[in-house]
């Protein structure tokens, strides 16, 4: 439906008394201005009405001579929201006629069926959005949410252009292809260009976290002499860095259009983002290919939504995330183009299994011809043992180094298997009271978990009930942050360590290394995935000396005494059972499906296993192929 077809329903639908003023697109939404809202809200069909008829998100708001003088309207939003809800934080914005309350209980403050909102609007004319504060404190959280405040009148006129697009005539296309611009028969800078005569869509665009070299690190994007200002939108699948890291650069060279990604997306990719251009400007390699005003423009161009909500991203294609079950907020992606002229899923990165933190992988979609899958662990021996045996294995190990008085480290990724972690850790500590040991949090983990308390809606049931109950498992008293001298802590009492990087090529965990490795007394487990070229892999290969670089810049070798061992089975990817599992759920069954995210040897592996025992056309497509779909 083009924008003048919304504009005339809208005005038709709209009873005379309400007194409308303008019908506006503001990025994804219709926004109706009205100057009476009381005679809006007097029937109370009119807003479903209206998003049936309009088929899109509508806002109303209230015209802006309507609005309450700010000072007036703080008293009233203090006198209507209910003191238990903890109203930490409002905020205006007149750019959008909204203000922002941000609480520990969210729920309080929209009320039973919405009644304390409505309130709000009705006595004060300015549309409530609210937030749940987290219940740690997270600077990125704050940051991000300051920063979107900020650039308000930027992000309007953004929106506008948008809306403006989005709602434009419908040309019919007739081709959709795919072109693999990173992350095929490769894990790391997943990025894919879905393309029709009329829209531009990349899937993902992040980097190779393993290697600063840019020919290795970085999508082809220039190889492919892609126009970055010709592309409509950025959809992403979740907030690892090998999905999301280069998005900054696009907008250093050109790109204007949106970001699309779920609330928990947002905020992760911008605490990760930050750190690797700290951890990058430490390379020979020289700094990032992008600076933090990027990551704030990107933030000022991204737009969030839940899962299962169907958004029109362009006048022909309509994007749906679901459960990808990998890490906080991470989604499938679910393209329906052209009015069912195709219809394909990219998978990202997912568990299709038991995970403390998430629920599983979605299997079910409306419709769906093509799906593009990962094959991390797609090879047939990658079998993972089952969670249990996993989890048990672990704290078996912890509980022998914690009775020798030793201590134990676990280099993590800082989010999502670490949060992971803690969950084990935590309810293994209650079971065993005696052994009463502490697990120190260092570098960004902390963060990365706070922000989880933000988002108790993306965890499992009983986590977020938790969370919500103001119990949280992340603040459990077992946790302590890291904070004093690194030395006091490895010197102290038996303890769990956990810290980044995962791959020990960086991060706290050398420096904890350094101090611990000589005394066999302490631990060394490995619990994610160590790559071929990493410290980390060296040292569980039987590495039994490093060599360091001291303070005093001259090289001294340690020897490595500590017990080292690994325990699989934590990862957040799905095993090779997994996938298989995943590929014969999926409803409806696709036409084909195309493997990615995997070293060359197990995209094929997968695929070969998966035409053979499904009957479906089935492959391992290359950087640079480009597939014609439809
Ligand atoms: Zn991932
Ligand atoms: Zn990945």
């Amino acid at each position: 439906m083009d924008f003048k077809e919304i504009e005339k329903k809208a005005m038709e639908l709209i009873p005379a008394e309400c007194k409308l003023t303008k019908v506006e697109a503001e990025g994804l939404d219709v926004v109706i201005y009205l100057k009476d809202l009381h005679a809006f809200y007097a029937n109370d069909q009119l807003i479903r009405k209206l998003a049936g008829a309009l088929r899109k998100r509508v806002l109303i708001r209230a015209d802006p001579s309507a609005l309450k003088p700010p000072e007036e309207s703080l008293i009233a939003i203090r006198e209507i929201v209910p003191a238990d809800a903890g109203v930490s934080e409002v905020r205006f914005t007149p750019e959008f006629g909204e203000v922002m309350i941000e609480a520990l209980k969210p729920g309080l403050v929209v009320g039973k069926g919405g009644g304390t909102l409505k309130a709000i609007v009705e006595r004060t004319g300015w549309a409530p959005q609210v937030q749940r504060q987290p219940t740690m404190a997270s600077s990125t959280v704050k940051g991000v949410r300051a920063s979107l405040q900020k650039e308000a009148g930027t992000r309007k006129k953004f929106l506008q252009n948008l809306g403006k697009k989005i709602c434009g005539p419908i040309l019919k296309s007739d081709y959709v292809k795919v072109t693999a611009l990173g992350g095929f028969q490769e894990v790391g800078r997943s990025c894919a260009l879905v393309e029709t005569p009329h829209s531009r869509i990349l899937i993902d665009c992040g980097i190779n976290p393993e290697t600063f070299e840019p020919t290795k690190a970085y999508p082809y994007l220039s190889a492919m002499k892609l126009e970055l200002d010709k592309i409509d939108a950025v959809v992403l699948t979740h907030a690892h860095l090998d999905h999301c890291g280069f998005v900054p650069y696009l907008f250093a060279y050109g790109y204007d259009g949106p970001v699309y990604c779920t609330p928990p997306t947002r905020d992760l990719m911008v605490l990760l983002q930050m750190d690797y251009i700290n951890l990058a400007a430490r390379q020979k390699e020289g700094a990032a290919p992008y600076g933090v005003k990027d990551i704030q423009k990107q933030l000022a161009h991204t737009i969030c939504f839940d899962y299962g909500e169907v958004m029109d991203i362009t006048p022909e294609v309509k994007l749906t995330f679901y459960n990808a079950g990998h890490i906080l907020g991470s989604a499938q992606v679910h393209l329906h183009i052209g009015d069912g002229l195709h219809n394909l899923v990219f998978t990202g990165d997912i568990k299709y299994g038991f995970t403390r933190l998430t629920d599983q992988a979605a299997t079910q979609f409306p419709r769906l011809e093509s799906l593009f899958m990962e094959s991390t662990y797609g090879g047939h021996n990658d079998i993972m043992p089952s969670r249990f045996d996993t989890e048990k294995r672990l704290t078996e190990l912890v509980k022998s180094v914690i009775s020798r008085k030793g201590r134990v480290l676990i280099p993590v990724f800082s989010v999502g298997r670490s949060q992971e972690l803690m969950m084990v850790m935590e309810e293994f500590a209650a079971r065993n009271p005696d052994l009463n040991f502490p697990v120190y949090i260092d570098g960004m983990v902390l963060e990365a978990s706070a922000i989880h308390t933000a988002y108790p809606e993306y965890l499992r049931h009983n986590i977020q009930r938790r969370v919500l109950s103001n119990d949280s498992p992340f603040e459990s008293k077992i946790f302590v942050p890291a904070k004093g001298e690194r030395k006091d802590i490895v010197e102290g009492d038996p303890c769990v360590i956990l810290a980044p990087s995962g791959m020990m090529t960086g991060g706290p965990v050398l420096d904890y290394f350094r101090m611990m490795a000589e005394d066999e007394k302490n631990a060394l487990f490995f619990v994610g995935y160590q790559s071929s070229l990493s410290v980390g892999r060296k040292i569980q290969r039987g590495l039994k000396e490093i060599p360091v670089m001291g303070d005093d810049g001259r090289s001294n070798s340690i020897k490595i005494n500590m017990e080292v061992d690994t325990v699989e089975g934590f990862s957040g990817h799905s095993d090779r059972n997994q996938l298989m599992h995943f590929a014969k759920a999926i409803r409806p069954s696709p036409q084909r499906i195309f493997t990615l995210h995997g070293d060359e040897n197990k995209c094929e592996d997968l695929a070969r296993s998966i035409s053979r025992q499904f009957n479906v056309e089935c492959r391992a497509p290359m950087d640079l192929d480009s597939i014609r779909l439809k």
